[in-house]
């Protein structure tokens, strides 16, 4: 197996690239639509064919890159079903497998952070791995408080993530502290976030943060519905 984890400095996105050696299939998972000539020379470097870009969840601080890949490339690109992301090429729902080459994605649905949030099990590789966008965070968690986020949904989203070996890698959507990956048991053990055991201090804490809203969360809403293409303004003509 190949894993790259690229990171997108103005919004610290990680995506990641995910490929099976022996047929030369690659996946790219929460790609941000200005890197996508570096994935490619990358891909090429590494002699693969990109056959699926997928993203965790409707994005609102970057925007996807799935449309460009697939014009650029000529791959699947795949969002989830609740994401109504009406241009891509097919959806992903709780418990689909997506395929590349030998190895094999299991798709979790785990809303909170969004309502469409879904977290990644690679589960036939030789260390598992979970890639859980913003629903799991080193030592933290996505916010809830925009696109249908739910804190109760969150709290049930991340006990669900607990379930699997404590030695299981995790690769989380962001970090803006500089750290690149986790366990599933180190979260459990750190993590101040899930050390909230309680559900209702839970959802207290999470309606306390009175974060800004991203940057970019006017355009890139509207335009990762549309797989990256920027919507015309809506207004008066
Ligand atoms: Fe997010």
């Amino acid at each position: 197996m190949i894993l790259r984890q690229f990171i997108d400095y103005p919004s610290y996105t990680y995506t990641y690239l995910v490929a099976d050696e022996a047929s030369g299939s690659a996946c790219l998972i929460d790609p941000v639509l200005e890197n996508c000539e570096a994935y490619e020379k990358r891909l090429s470097e590494l002699g693969l064919t990109l056959v699926l870009a997928i993203d965790t969840h409707v994005h609102a601080d970057h925007i996807t890159g799935l449309g460009k890949l697939r014009e650029m490339t000529g791959c699947a690109s795949m969002a989830g079903l609740e994401a109504g992301v009406s241009c891509a090429t097919d959806t992903f729902s709780d418990g689909d497998r997506l395929t590349i080459g030998a190895l094999s994605l299991l798709c979790l649905h785990t809303p909170g952070h969004t309502g469409e949030s879904y977290c990644f099990y690679l589960e036939n590789a030789v260390q598992p791995c979970f890639f859980t966008g913003d629903t799991l965070l080193i030592r933290g968690s996505g916010r809830t408080d925009f696109q249908n986020g739910s804190a109760e949904a969150l709290y049930h989203s991340l006990r669900r993530l607990l379930q699997y070996s404590d030695q299981t890698i995790v690769y989380p959507g962001h970090d803006y502290n500089g750290n690149t990956s986790s366990t599933i048991g180190e979260e459990r053990a750190h993590n101040p976030r899930i050390g909230i055991e309680d559900m209702d201090a839970f959802i207290e804490h999470m309606g306390n943060l009175n974060l800004p809203d991203p940057k970019m969360m006017d355009v890139a809403v509207a335009a990762n519905q549309a797989c990256g293409e920027l919507q015309p303004p809506v207004g008066e003509h």
